[in-house]
């Protein structure tokens, strides 16, 4: 059954007549067109009982039919008026329908008050965010194919920016290094934003990339990943430059620990928050729990952070198919900062990683 299908089957199942799915990544994911229209309109109409269409601006149309997309797709002009056409074609279609299922999470309130006034007798009342965020969560083998080749990428990436390091450069130039031979390779675009940070300034896990320049005996961090037909991945790293100090060296052994613990325990029936519970013991216990500031990972797929979170307080029961980073992190202010990351899938008996880079401590240059 196609996702789209899937997606049909609950919407009658919750008595629905019609869905109006908005979020660019949910169009993504059920149609395999991706595109941000920003200002414009592109939506997917799905039906209980009739066939779905696209509506989408006129630009966008010939690139969605080279998707493959079977069913029709209708395009607007600038400067047409969006929601009444989409009016149009859904009484053509399928009548009038009445109660309609959107996605509260990213529908604005502007956009649903023109559906409510072009579908006058209509309830827009049912969310479908939760239903198709649950439906992301579980990856077919199709989707793990391609997150596998996205963390091939990533492993290349790390591999020429370990290489790239050196006394007196800048962490921008390294990262400079490291995506354009991704870019030589075919790869065009990162999930994120490249993050390398050198030294202290790795104590800021939500810093940026900088002119700081890597000095000599220090840690330098690494978080990246690469995109590969829709689908992300998402990796961390962290290496020695010259030789380092016991502490350097503790907080490094110890985030490994964590986080090698935590890859070994995730399969079918932990639950996310036993998880992160089973990496921030290690760090508690070896004195570093108020330096591990974060959740111990985020669910990915085709976006960097979608579901399971993995932390404290969530009881979801792991399963096989769900998709999520492993990313222990100390960060003492000041002195110097480590994460090391594995996004994995979880399988029938354990977990298999998408990114394969080793996670001893490596020192740069070789
Ligand atoms: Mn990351
Ligand atoms: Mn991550």
């Amino acid at each position: 059954m196609t996702k789209l299908n899937q997606l049909q089957t609950i919407i009658n199942e919750q008595h629905l007549d019609a869905a109006y799915i908005s979020n660019p990544m949910t169009i993504n994911y059920l149609t395999g067109f991706y595109s941000d229209p920003v200002e414009r309109v592109l939506a997917l109409i799905i039906f209980s009982d009739h066939e779905p269409f696209l509506f989408a601006p006129a630009l966008e149309v010939e690139a969605i039919k080279g998707t493959g997309w079977s069913f029709p797709v209708y395009g607007y002009l600038d400067h047409e008026h969006p929601f009444d056409l989409i009016a149009d074609h859904v009484h053509q279609l399928a009548g009038n329908p009445v109660n309609w299922g959107i996605e509260k999470g990213s529908l604005t309130v502007d956009r649903l008050q023109s559906l409510e006034q072009v579908f006058p007798d209509a309830h827009f009342n049912t969310d479908l965010t939760p239903t198709i965020e649950k439906m992301r969560m579980i990856k077919s083998e199709d989707e793990i194919a391609k997150l596998n080749e996205a963390g091939k990428w990533a492993d290349f990436a790390f591999e020429v920016g370990f290489n790239a390091v050196e006394v007196g450069k800048s962490e921008q130039a390294i990262a400079a290094d490291l995506e354009y031979a991704l870019k030589q390779h075919g790869i065009n675009k990162m999930s994120f934003d490249t993050l390398i940070q050198a030294g202290p300034h790795a104590a800021e896990p939500h810093g940026a990339t900088s002119g700081n320049k890597v000095k000599e005996n220090e840690l330098v961090l690494f978080d990246l990943g690469t995109i590969f037909e829709g689908y992300i991945s998402d990796a961390s790293r962290t290496i020695a430059v010259g030789s380092l100090n016991e502490k350097q060296k503790d907080i490094y052994q110890v985030c490994l620990e964590a986080q090698l613990t935590a890859q070994a325990a995730a399969k079918p029936g932990i639950t996310a928050a036993e998880l992160d519970k089973v990496a921030r013991d290690i760090i508690t216990k070896a004195g570093y729990g108020e330096y591990f500031i974060h959740r111990l990972g985020h669910g990915m797929g085709s976006s960097e952070h979608e579901f399971p979170s993995i932390m404290e307080g969530n009881d979801l029961v792991l399963e096989p198919g769900m998709c999520f980073s492993i990313e222990p992190g100390i960060y003492i202010p000041g002195f110097a900062g480590v994460r090391i990351e594995d996004c994995v899938h979880i399988t029938t008996t354990g977990c298999e990683p998408f990114t394969h880079t080793s996670k001893e401590l490596q020192t740069f240059p070789k």
